[in-house]
Order: structure tokens, then sequence, then C-alpha cells
């Protein structure tokens, strides 16, 4: 059965609760990562179910999918970039704690008890964007091999007399 998402609710209590939640979310309803963002149309379709593992330690299994709209940094031109994301966390409240957590879990660092859990769903998002997004080779607007033949003669041509400048000065100086 799932849920409508809470704006704000105590992980360990949905933990304990066992809640579950599926849903959709507009992407421009993320500012953080609308920022990052080409074009903001379009939603993010998440799952977020909170239970306790063999172990009893509270967990957060989750999934988000999504097609974003970047700008490719070489064009400029939007680049899509679809995701898939599956991720699994354990509330936390300090480094100690976060560094006990057996591997297959990510920390979910909390200084408050109390978690947006919309914030897991637009940290994924943000997390799975790369620092410059460029188009393949084949996809992009900018052809690098015209690219490469317009600039390299101009290069060429600097290379050949990088002097010229100070020889005419000096050359002046000489009369
Ligand atoms: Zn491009």
């Amino acid at each position: 059965m799932s849920l409508q998402l809470p704006e704000q609710a105590d992980p360990w209590r949905l933990c304990e609760q066992g809640k579950c939640y599926e849903g959709r979310v507009a992407l421009q309803d993320l500012a953080r990562l609308t920022s990052l963002l080409n074009f903001t149309g379009g939603e993010a379709a998440f799952t977020l179910a909170f239970d306790r593992d063999e172990t009893r330690r509270p967990r957060v299994r989750g999934r988000v999918c999504a097609e974003l709209q970047l700008c490719c940094q070489r064009c400029l031109q939007s680049m899509p970039l679809a995701v898939d994301l599956v991720f699994q966390l354990s509330p936390v409240t300090g480094l100690e704690e976060a560094e006990r957590l057996p591997e297959e879990y990510e920390p979910l660092m909390l200084d408050e008890h109390l978690l947006h859990p919309m914030d897991l769903v637009e940290d994924e998002l943000i997390l799975a964007i790369p620092p410059a997004p460029r188009h393949t080779a084949a996809d992009c607007g900018v052809d690098l091999t015209d690219y490469r033949q317009e600039s390299a003669p101009e290069a060429a041509q600097q290379k050949e007399n990088p002097f010229a400048p100070l020889r005419v000065l000096k050359h002046d100086n000489d009369g």
C-alpha cells in the first residue's frame, strides 16, 4: 500500500512503522535540482520503503527514475540524461555511527530527528548529475573534427613567429 509522502517525518518512526511511499513529483518543485537543469518540465517517479533489516537496523530502500534535461558544457544545447537510481540508506546522527554501518548502506546523516522525505529523492537526482555534462561526440552540436581543423592552422601561425612584434620594436630602437 502506498501513502502520501509527508512533508516532514521522523525517519526512525517511519522505519518502525514500515511505511512505504510511491509517487511522482514535478521536477520544477525540486528547487535545488532545477538550478542544475536546462529545462525543468517533466517528473520523477519514486519509491521510498522504510523498515528494519534482519538485525533490526532502520533502513530506507529507494528508487528514483527520471529523465533530466541538462545543459551540454560543450555546445550549450539540451542534453537528456535518463536516470534509474536504486539506493539503501540507514539514518544516523553522527560520523562514528556512519562509519559503523555495514558497507551495503549509505549513511543518511541527520542533524535533527526530522527528515523531509522528498529531500532523499532530490539528493539522489542531484548526485546523479555529472559535474560537467557533455554529449557524446556523435550527439554534440559542436563537431569536434571541424573544431580541430579550424583551430589548428591558427595555432600553427602563431607558433611560427612568436617574437615578431618584439623584433619590430628592436629594429626601431636601432634606427
Ligand atoms: Zn553538446
